[in-house]
């Protein structure tokens, strides 16, 4: 029989549900303008997301959520399995699957080396080297690598078609969306989107760029985007078919950083840890004033 237990916590400490029984993370939001309960299963993260007014009690949470297990249990058991970057995975590259293959700590210059399928139809590889512990990690920031490279060129096209200039842009590792523009012309996209065929990767590139001209998704918004990428429709297809797909990969390596690149200054766009010796706090290289000109010598070494 399933349990609910409140944990105790301090004022301070975000509130817990422990919920025995339930196949998933649960992550518990207070919202102070929801007027009810409400309960979601992220694809993306695997988790349960149960968010609570304000002044709702965490008893009531609680057999709110037992009521709708059922439910719950049925959209996890709908998500794909994970599949986590390991020797003998496979994992699409702009579209095509490939087979990862760790190769161990040999000397090679190149820390991903792509093998193409040949005349027999073979499942293409891409070679990792490093050492087993560390190839992950290196392949991860090698498919970063591999998407900043490819929507930094969609990203300039783009604009140059619209006569647009955006201010820089960033890749992270975001679940909610592909891609996103600021108001200050920031943009940012998903490094998930260099597994995707790259019409999909170009048609996110135009649609942002778009953005920086029209902040809506009105009509002058899809012309605009139509006119600098005219396979627009194909693209929003194979998203709202498969892009959920994207989530499943690397998702057990994931180790929750962001990257973010300067893209007015592309000889210096190299995305990087922060080192965390100028501020304890701070993670992401160039994310704050104090670690700029860190990021900036580093990028300039
Ligand atoms: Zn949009």
């Amino acid at each position: 029989m399933l349990r609910i237990k409140k944990v105790a916590t301090k004022p301070s400490k975000p509130e817990k549900l422990d919920v025995q029984g339930l196949r998933a993370p649960l992550e518990l939001r207070r919202h102070p303008t929801a007027r009810r309960l409400t309960l979601r299963v992220s694809r993306s993260r695997r988790a349960v997301i149960l968010t609570m007014p304000k002044r709702c009690s965490l008893d009531e949470a609680g057999s709110f959520l037992y009521r709708h297990l059922d439910w719950v249990h049925n959209c996890i058991d709908e998500i794909p399995d994970p599949v986590i970057f390991e020797h003998g995975a496979l994992v699409p590259l702009r579209g095509v699957i490939h087979k990862l293959s760790f190769i161990g700590a040999k000397r090679v210059d190149e820390i991903v080396t792509p093998v193409p399928g040949g005349a027999d139809n073979a499942t293409p590889e891409l070679l990792v080297s490093g050492r087993g512990e560390h190839a992950p990690r290196r392949f991860r920031d090698w498919m970063v690598d591999q998407s900043r490279n490819d929507l930094g060129k969609r990203v300039r096209h783009h604009a140059e078609n619209l006569s647009l200039r955006p201010k820089r842009f960033t890749i992270r590792d975001q679940s909610t969306r592909w891609g996103s523009c600021s108001s200050s012309g920031c943009l940012s996209f998903s490094w998930r989107l260099i597994m995707a065929p790259p019409v999909v990767l170009d048609y996110l590139a135009a649609h942002e760029v778009a953005h920086l001209a029209e902040m809506n998704h009105g009509a002058r918004f899809w012309q605009l985007v139509e006119r600098t990428m005219p396979r627009m429709n194909e693209a929003k297809d194979w998203l709202r078919r498969e892009g959920m797909d994207l989530h499943r990969y690397g998702a057990g390596n994931r180790y929750g950083q962001s990257w973010r690149v300067l893209f007015c200054q592309p000889q210096i766009a190299r995305a990087d840890r922060c080192p965390g010796l100028l501020m304890g706090r701070c993670r992401r290289l160039g994310c704050c004033w104090l670690c700029y000109p860190y990021f900036y010598w580093q990028s300039r070494a």
